[in-house]
């Protein structure tokens, strides 16, 4: 049984909410369509995603959070449940076997995962920025052999372009690869690779032309390349701050043999498709930095109404409530930049302006807020007994991957002059 067909019988098995629908992009974002008008409101399809991630996440990825952020472990059984669910992998087409729903609805799924644990959500969120060259850049038949085996079970991949030497200087990659006849022979090292220990394929750049000179937008190719490939060695899990639960690792390629088959679209096109690809995951990634954010408004403005000092709720002395006011003005801006990324990129439009906004603007605020949260739990929020400490380690990455906090501001500052200059 495909997922889409076994995630649709779960949801009316499982969730009595669940109606059964179709989903195609173009229904989904009918509504944010540019020319519809202007609304805030959700179609009933994306009210019932929201819903049942909601419930996944207050139901069964709280109650376990912090064990696998003690243990480390990889959250197998969340993976599986929320593949299941249909929650995972959700833009891989129709004609692969997956829902093809659009970016708005992955964010809107992402927010409320992250609510219950950013560990987890990344380790969904790195399958998409894997599969997304391969959605962007693929032809056919790599997209049915690398997407569609996706949806038939619970399968991870991983996004291999930063280097123990380059992250946010791409160009800097320093990872070969050498045709040989009708395959490619790959060299080189990678670094911080989410999933990078769990993946069953995944989407790599590498430099093909080795002339220094060559300009960035043709010395670099895109390849899929399988994980169980002779030749690669799978570094130890990364022990980060935050989102403990999210395999990272370094992974080495040894005279690593692809296809000629697996170059997405040609020698050369491969740093496009790479910084391309962010268009599509960084409204996501913002959304889940909303997510966070949002969690810990929750929990802070819980404790503050409960917690008393020289005989009233802290939430009566107005510098608190007033904290508390800053940060839900932040959550509630933070998430109208991801919906406004996602919907220009659904609506066919270059949203990288926005993407980059959204992105630079909700991890920042995803950081302000579990700051402030742990302020509000005063001693207790320095604590592992409360939920406030793990959020505001496991905000931090959302100012590093995925572009920093600086590089989104490179490029919002590339994009806005480009407009006045235009
Ligand atoms: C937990 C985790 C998961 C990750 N997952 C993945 C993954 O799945 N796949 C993947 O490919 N990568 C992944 N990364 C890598 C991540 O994208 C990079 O760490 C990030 O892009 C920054 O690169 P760097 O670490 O090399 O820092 P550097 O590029 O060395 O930057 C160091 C500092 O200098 C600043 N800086 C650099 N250049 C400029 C500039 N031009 N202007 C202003 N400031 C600048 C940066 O903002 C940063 O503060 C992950 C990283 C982590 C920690």
């Amino acid at each position: 049984m495909s997922a889409l067909s076994a995630s649709r019988l779960l949801r009316t098995l499982v969730w009595p909410g669940w109606k059964s629908h179709s989903s195609k992009p173009a229904q989904n974002v009918q509504l944010s369509k540019p020319g519809s008008g202007f609304s805030f409101e959700l179609t009933d399809e994306q009210k019932e995603f929201q819903a049942t991630a909601r419930k996944f996440a207050l139901e069964e990825i709280i109650p376990v959070a912090a064990e696998y952020d003690r243990t480390g472990e990889y959250p197998v059984p969340l993976i599986k449940r929320a593949w299941e669910l249909g929650l995972m992998n959700s833009h891989i087409p129709e004609s692969c076997g997956g829902l093809g729903l659009g970016t708005f609805e992955a964010c809107l799924i992402t927010e409320e995962l992250a609510y219950g644990c950013t560990g987890v959500q990344t380790a969904i969120e790195a399958n998409s920025l894997g599969q997304m060259p391969v959605i962007i850049a693929g032809n056919e038949q790599q997209k049915k052999k690398y997407l569609g085996r996706m949806t038939e079970e619970p399968l991870m991949c991983a996004y291999c372009v930063t280097e123990p030497g380059a992250g946010s200087d791409v160009a800097g990659i320093r990872t070969r690869a050498e045709r040989k006849g009708d395959e490619y022979v790959i060299n080189g090292q990678k670094m911080w690779i989410t999933n990078g220990g769990k993946a069953n394929w995944y989407f790599l750049l590498a430099r093909t032309d080795p002339d220094p000179r060559a300009p960035a937008s043709k010395a670099f190719t895109g390849f899929i390349v399988e994980a169980n490939s002779p030749g690669i060695q799978i570094g130890r899990k990364e022990l980060n701050m935050g989102q403990r639960c999210s395999d990272t690792r370094g992974i080495v390629f040894e005279d690593v043999r692809v296809p000629k088959e697996n170059v997405l679209i040609a020698e050369g096109a491969g740093f496009k498709i790479a910084m391309g690809a962010f268009d599509k995951t960084r409204p996501p990634v913002a959304a889940g930095a909303v997510g966070l954010a949002r969690r810990a408004l929750d929990e802070a403005t819980r404790y503050a109404l409960e917690r008393k000092t020289f005989g009233k709720p802290i939430v009566e002395h107005q510098a608190v409530a007033f904290l508390l006011a800053e940060m839900a003005m932040k959550v509630e801006l933070a998430r109208l930049g991801y919906q406004r990324a996602a919907w220009e990129v659904d609506a066919g439009r270059r949203n990288t302006f926005y993407a980059s906004i959204a992105k630079a603007f909700a991890g920042d605020v995803a950081n302000q807020v579990a700051t402030d949260a742990v302020q509000i739990f005063g001693g207790n929020g320095f604590n592992t007994e409360y939920p406030v400490e793990k959020l505001m380690r496991d905000a931090k990455i959302y100012q590093i991957y995925e572009g920093t906090a600086q590089i989104q501001r490179v490029i919002i500052a590339r994009e806005h002059l480009g407009r006045h200059k235009a």
